[in-house]
C-alpha cells in the first residue's frame, strides 16, 4: 500500500493548474507519446524543475514527469500536520546498515515542485573550498566544477527564488540577496544571544520566502506552516517559480506520472515507460534526464537493466547508487525562562556557519546549525520515536512546548562507497522493486556529531536554556549518482551526462560528490541552472541531440 489519496491528474487537455488561484488553469503545450521530444525529464524538483524551465526557454521540446500531484497551494494546503502528509514520499523503502536512515517526511517529497513544496526554505551556499575538498582540505572528493562558476549560478537561482537575506552575510565571499532579511523571532534571538556569549558570529537565515510582495506572492505572514506546505504562496518553491516559467516557455508537465523504466536501443536512450491514470505508456524522447533525487534516480537506473546493460543503466563502473550521503541533523533542546512560541514564523530564522569556516577541528568537513520551530505533532513524534518519551513525561515535556528553544545541526557526512541504494526483492503497488538503502556513519561523522552537540549545548545554556535534551537524526539526501572527471569513479561527467549513454543525463541532488555543511537545495538548483546552459551550448555545437536548431 502506498497510503496516498491522490487527486486525478490535473495537467491534462492542454491546461495545467494555475498555482496562484484556487481552481484556475493556465494553457499548457501537450505532446503525444509518439513525438520524440527533445527532453523527457523524470522529476520536477530542484533539479528537474529548474532544468525543465531553462531548457524550454532555450527552445527545446520538454515533457517533465512527476510521480506526485500538481497542487494549488491556495486551495490544497491546510494548516494541519496530518492532512499535509500528502506532500511526502511515504512509499516504503527498505532501510539497512548500522545507522539506517529514517525515511518519510524528513527527506523527500513527491509533488510537482519536488521536495521544495514542503522544504524549510533555508537558502545557503557551499563554502567555496568544498568544491575542491580533496585538494584544498584533504577529505572527500573534488567536484568537477569550479566554485566561481557555481557562484554565478547561485546568484541566478537566488534571484529566481527571491531569497530574503541579510545585507552583510558573515561567512564566505560577498553575496547580494534580492529581498531584505526577515525579522528574527524569539527562537532565533536565543541563538543570537548564545552566539554572542560564546563569541561566534550569527546571521538571520537567508530564506526562500518573500519579505515583501513579489508578483502574485504576498509577503510571509509568519504562521510557521512552511514544512507542511505554504498556503499563501509566500514560499518561493519550485512549484510557484520555475514550474510556471516552464509552462510559459512551452514545456508539458505530467503530474501523477511515475516513470518505471528507461528504454535503450543501440546504446542510446529511446524514451520512458510511465504509469499514469491506471495505464503504462511510453513517451519517446531524444534525451532522458533523471531528476528523481538520491533514492529514486538510482532506483530508476538500476530498474532499467536490460541485456545490453545487465547491471542497470549508466552503471558500467558500478557506481550507480553508491556514495549516498545524508546530513547529520542532531539537535539540542532547552527550556527558556520566557515564552518563545517557536512555531511562529519559518522554523529556522537564525543560523551559524562558524564551524564551516574553521579548519582546526578534530574532524573533517563542516556543519552549520540553526534555531528551530517544530510544529507540535512533529515535536511530540520526535520525542516518542527518537527518545522513547511516553505517558506522563511526554505530557510534561509537551506542556513546556511554548517555552522551548532548540539548535539543530546540518552536518556534512563523508562520501562512502558502501552507503548505497540497491533494489530490494520486495515490490511496490506498480510492480517496481522497492529501494533498499544501506547507511552507516564513519568515525569522522561520529566525531562531528559529538562536537556539534557539545557546542550547541554550551550555546543554549549560555543563552539561558535549562533541562537540555539532545536528539539524534539525519536529514536531506545527496549523492548516489555522483558527477566527476573520471568514468571509473563517477556516473556522469561535469555536465550530468552519463559516461555510458550519451543521451542519458542526471540532474538532481544525486549528482553531488560531497554533502557540504549546509542545506542542499540552492546548490542543486544552481547546478541544474548550470547544466541547462551547458546542454544548450552542447546542442548548439551539435554535441547533444535536439529536433531543430
Ligand atoms: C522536510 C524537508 C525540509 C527541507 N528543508 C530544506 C531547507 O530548508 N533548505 C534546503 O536547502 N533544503 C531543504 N530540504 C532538502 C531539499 O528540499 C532537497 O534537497 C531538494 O529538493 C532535492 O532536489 P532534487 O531535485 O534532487 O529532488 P526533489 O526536489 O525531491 O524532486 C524529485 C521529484 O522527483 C519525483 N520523482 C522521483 N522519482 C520519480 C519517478 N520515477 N517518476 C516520476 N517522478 C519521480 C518526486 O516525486 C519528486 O517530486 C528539505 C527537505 C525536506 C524533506
Ligand atoms: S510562515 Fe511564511 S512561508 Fe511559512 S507557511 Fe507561513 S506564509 Fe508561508
Amino acid at each position: 500500500m502506498n497510503g496516498w489519496a491522490d487527486p486525478a491528474p490535473r495537467a491534462v487537455d492542454g491546461r495545467a493548474p494555475d498555482v496562484f488561484s484556487t481552481a484556475g488553469t493556465v494553457p499548457m503545450r501537450q505532446f503525444s507519446d509518439r513525438d520524440a521530444v527533445d527532453f523527457a525529464i523524470v522529476g520536477t524538483g530542484c533539479g528537474g524543475g529548474v532544468l525543465a524551465a531553462k531548457l524550454a526557454e532555450a527552445g527545446f521540446s520538454v515533457v517533465a514527469f512527476d510521480a506526485g500531484p500538481f497542487w494549488r497551494p491556495l486551495a490544497d494546503f491546510a494548516s494541519d500536520e496530518r492532512e499535509q502528509d500528502k506532500l511526502y514520499w511515504l512509499d516504503p523503502r527498505i532501510s539497512a546498515g548500522d545507522d539506517p536512515v529514517e525515511f518519510g517526511q524528513n527527506n523527500s517529497g513527491r509533488a510537482v515542485g519536488g521536495s521544495t513544496v514542503h522544504f524549510q526554505m533555508v537558502a545557503l551556499r557551499f563554502r567555496p573550498e568544498w568544491f575542491a575538498s580533496r585538494s584544498r582540505l584533504g577529505y572527500g572528493v573534488d567536484w568537477p566544477v569550479d566554485w566561481r562558476t557555481m557562484w554565478r549560478y547561485y546568484d541566478e537561482v537566488e534571484r529566481a527564488c527571491a531569497i530574503s537575506g541579510p545585507v552583510n552575510y558573515p561567512w564566505g565571499p560577498k553575496r547580494h540577496y534580492p529581498y531584505r532579511a526577515h525579522e528574527v523571532n524569539a527562537a532565533g534571538q536565543v541563538l543570537a544571544r548564545g552566539a554572542e556569549a560564546l563569541g561566534v558570529p550569527w546571521a538571520p537565515t537567508p530564506l526562500a520566502t518573500v519579505s515583501a510582495p513579489r508578483g502574485k506572492s504576498p509577503p510571509c505572514v509568519y504562521r510557521g506552516m512552511c514544512k507542511i506546505g505554504c498556503s499563501t504562496n509566500a514560499k518561493q518553491s519550485v512549484l510557484i517559480t520555475f514550474i510556471p516559467r516552464a509552462l510559459d516557455a512551452g514545456a508539458e508537465i505530467r503530474d501523477l506520472a511515475m516513470v518505471g523504466r528507461i528504454e535503450t536501443e543501440d546504446g542510446r536512450a529511446t524514451g520512458v515507460e510511465y504509469h499514469r491514470d491506471g495505464q503504462w505508456r511510453f513517451q519517446r524522447a531524444r534525451n532522458v534526464v533523471c531528476a528523481g533525487y538520491s533514492i529514486e534516480t538510482p532506483r530508476l537506473l538500476l530498474n532499467s537493466a536490460s541485456g545490453a546493460h545487465p547491471h542497470g543503466l549508466a552503471n558500467s563502473s558500478g557506481n550507480v547508487g553508491r556514495y549516498l550521503m545524508v546530513h547529520l541533523n542532531d539537535a539540542v533542546w532547552g527550556v527558556m525562562e520566557d515564552e518563545i512560541r517557536w512555531y511562529k514564523v519559518p522554523p529556522s530564522m537564525a543560523c551559524c556557519e562558524h564551524w564551516n569556516y574553521i579548519d582546526d577541528k578534530d574532524f573533517d568537513g563542516g556543519y552549520s546549525f540553526m534555531s528551530q520551530g517544530p510544529l507540535p505533532t512533529d515535536f511530540a513524534r520526535m520525542l516518542v520515536t527518537n527518545e522513547g518519551v511516553f505517558g506522563d513525561e511526554l505530557h510534561r515535556q509537551m506542556a513546556l512546548y511554548n517555552r522551548m528553544a532548540g539548535l539543530k545541526m546540518v552536518g556534512e557526512t563523508m562520501p562512502q562507497a558502501d552507503n548505497r541504494v540497491t533494489l530490494a526483492d520486495e515490490h511496490d503497488d506498480l510492480g517496481l522493486p522497492r529501494a533498499h538503502v544501506t547507511y552507516s556513519c564513519c568515525d569522522n561523522d561520529r566525531r562531528m556529531r559529538r562536537h556539534a552537540r557539545d557546542f550547541m549545548a554550551r550555546m543554549l545554556a549560555a543563552a539561558g536554556g535549562s533541562e537540555l535534551l539532545e536528539t539524534g537524526s539525519t536529514a536531506h539526501l545527496m549523492g548516489g549518482c555522483r558527477m566527476g572527471n573520471d568514468p571509473e569513479t563517477s556516473v556522469t561527467d561535469s555536465d550530468g551526462r552519463t559516461w555510458d549513454i550519451p543521451n542519458l543525463w542526471v540532474c538532481d541532488g544525486s549528482l553531488m560528490p560531497t554533502a557540504g555543511g549546509v542545506n542542499p537545495s540552492m546548490t542543486i538548483m544552481a547546478n541544474a541552472a548550470r547544466i541547462a546552459d551547458r546542454i544548450t551550448a552542447l546542442a548548439g555545437r551539435g554535441e547533444a541531440e535536439r529536433a531543430h536548431g
